[in-house]
């Protein structure tokens, strides 16, 4: 039955099959899916497996895979969220559909994954000037730093030295005195 059921899948999703998907291309998809649709998806695993898995909110997919495969599972997280459990019948079938069809309006996110695998285009050397100016705004800021860190520190050292001060005076029996004043 489950055999009948993938035949049947790829089929009518054929395009969906045939579109490659793979790592992190999988995960961007994936969430774009999930968010369309509000399913109660949290993860998708890519891992070094054969085929997709669903879980109760996670599925997993093999690193290489494709659109139908990544639909079908989550078509099955979506069904159980939808009616409590999912098996490979005709409802599986209709929610496949839904999400495929969304991905065909979307033509299949190409413009945005051409874009994502477009290498970034090099940062420009930074001139003599930028790296002078850099360095004066890292020393700035060291400055500032070590300014807030004296006036830390100085503070601390006059609270030390007015307890100490406070001690002696108790020590030495002037504290009366002190007090008289
Ligand atoms: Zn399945």
């Amino acid at each position: 039955m489950y055999l009948n059921f993938y035949r049947e899948e790829r089929k009518l999703y054929e395009r969906a099959f045939e579109t490659e998907l793979c790592g992190d291309d999988t995960r961007f998809v994936g969430r774009k899916i999930i968010k369309h649709f509000k399913i109660d998806c949290y993860w998708i695993n890519v891992v070094s497996v054969r085929n997709g898995h669903a879980y109760s909110h996670a599925i997993s997919l093999p690193r290489r895979t494709d659109f139908g495969m990544l639909c079908h599972e989550l078509a099955h997280v979506w069904e159980k969220q939808k009616y409590g459990k999912t098996e490979h019948r005709k409802r599986l079938m209709k929610l496949i559909g839904r999400i495929v069809r969304y991905c065909e309006k979307k033509n299949y996110w190409k413009a945005e994954l051409d874009k994502r695998h477009q290498p970034k285009p090099p940062k420009p050397k930074p001139t003599k000037q930028e790296i002078r100016e850099k360095k004066i705004e890292k020393t700035m800021e060291k400055i500032k730093r070590y300014e807030r860190k004296i006036k830390m520190y100085s503070t601390k050292l006059k609270k030390a030295k007015r307890s100490l001060m406070m001690l002696e005076r108790y020590k030495n029996g002037t504290m009366e005195k002190a007090d008289e004043k």
